[in-house]
């Protein structure tokens, strides 16, 4: 008993992301050249302007607490932001802003969700929405979207997976792990099913929005048939390269905005002040950036889906979004190596791992047992390399 974590605790499964992430440290550390695919971080610099704002900040004595939902002046910021890429209309009082976008969710989550309530996740979802319902004590219901159907789901798989203890959607577009990217009328005719349900907030994570290779944005957000029950999950890890300041927020109705700031209040308090200094003025600052580094993702997801066609077995989709390849695998499933039988994407991972010094992340931490997630934030040679490697050890399976 003395060692015994909660029930809680005991029911959650680690981030198989950043475990994978690890296992290739460790690996590293030991002088094996392992390419790391694993953990999903832009491999860029955060931008100079940003990085002065931050010195200027701790110049300046940003050194006290802030307001538990951040300063005034970044949830402006964040606010104007809003109005001009994405043409919605927020009060700073709206604004909370966390310890990254994953504190994002997860305070959205504990709000909302008690003991009962349902949670629907369409299937491929990042690894830690299925955890934090979890957490929230919440069910998950599932909505399997294969990569038949570019792995998005329909109107009629979210109107047949809606009961009347459905309290939330999680849907993430850009898509980790599968960079799909739905359109305005994909959104639009998803808001129009969520409208006869009144009890459903969506929970849209957008963390992804400036890794986007088809086009503009689209937030489901602007469907006025739902707006008062669309909760916006962004920040500037991903656009802005800034995966540990650990900033990210919400845009939420008034009432879940009171709600997680004063879940925010007992638990973590306001982010990081210089943090905050620093996001302030990567949404204040000159854009440049962005557009310079998706353009080299572009690059890259391209090369990715070349590379990874060449490779006999694989099925590949063209991701039109965020940084990750998602490759079907089921034509190595069942294959061994060494009298070892590979059962699905995880034990695939660990043989590329062992036998390709490859890391990436299988499947089944993100709800599809036969695919693996391949993080493409990393330059062409890298890239070129690691796939390389992957086809020479897939072609010794049998
Ligand atoms: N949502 C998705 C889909 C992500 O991929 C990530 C990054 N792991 C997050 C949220 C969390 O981002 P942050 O680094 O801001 O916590
Ligand atoms: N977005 C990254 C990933 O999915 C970060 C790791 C994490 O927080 O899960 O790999």
């Amino acid at each position: 008993m003395a060692n015994k974590v909660s029930s809680r605790l005991a029911a959650l499964s680690p981030s198989e992301t950043l475990a994978m992430s690890q296992k290739s440290n460790e690996l590293k550390a030991q002088g094996i050249d392992v390419i790391n695919l694993s953990v999903g971080e832009p491999d860029f610099y955060t931008p100079d302007f940003i990085k002065e704002a931050a010195k200027k900040a701790i110049d300046e004595n940003y050194s006290f607490y802030s307001p538990v939902p951040g300063y005034l002046s970044l949830r402006k910021a964040i606010v104007e932001k809003l109005k001009k890429e994405n043409g919605l209309d927020y009060t700073p009082e709206q604004i909370v802003c966390s310890n990254g976008a994953k504190q994002s969710v997860c305070n959205v989550l504990l709000s909302i969700i008690g003991q009962g309530d349902e949670v629907i996740v369409p299937a491929p979802y990042w690894v830690s929405y299925v955890e934090m319902v979890k957490l929230a004590e919440g069910t998950n219901v599932i909505i399997e979207a294969g990569i038949d159907q570019n792995f998005k789901i329909t109107p009629t798989q979210l109107k047949a997976a809606l009961t009347d203890k459905t309290r939330a959607l999680i849907l993430c577009s850009p898509s980790n792990p599968t960079g799909s990217v739905y359109s305005k009328e994909e959104l639009k005719a998803l808001a129009d099913v969520l409208s006869d349900y009144p009890n459903v907030i969506v929970i849209a994570d957008e963390i992804y929005e400036h890794i986007n290779y088809v086009g503009k944005h689209e937030s489901i957000a602007q469907f006025e048939n739902i707006k008062e029950r669309v909760v916006i999950i962004n920040g500037v890890s991903k656009g802005y390269a800034m995966t540990g300041w650990r900033l990210g927020w919400i845009a939420a109705p008034q009432w879940i905005a009171s709600a997680c700031n004063k879940l925010q209040g007992q638990y973590t308090s306001g982010p990081n002040s210089i943090a905050q200094k620093a996001a302030e003025a990567a949404y204040t600052g000159p854009q440049n950036c962005i557009a310079e580094m998706r353009v080299a993702f572009e690059r890259r997801r391209n090369l990715m889906v070349e590379l990874a066609r060449e490779i006999p077995g694989l099925k590949v989709n063209v991701p039109e979004g965020a940084f990750y390849l998602f490759p079907d695998c089921s034509s190595y499933i069942g294959k061994s190596f060494e009298g070892k039988v590979i059962k699905d994407g995880a034990d695939l991972s660990m043989y590329l791992l062992e036998n390709a010094h490859v890391a990436a992340v299988g499947g089944p931490a993100f709800g599809a047992p036969n695919c693996i997630r391949f993080s493409y934030a990393t330059s062409d040679d890298i890239l070129t390399e690691a796939m390389s490697r992957v086809k020479k050890a897939l072609a010794k399976l049998n």
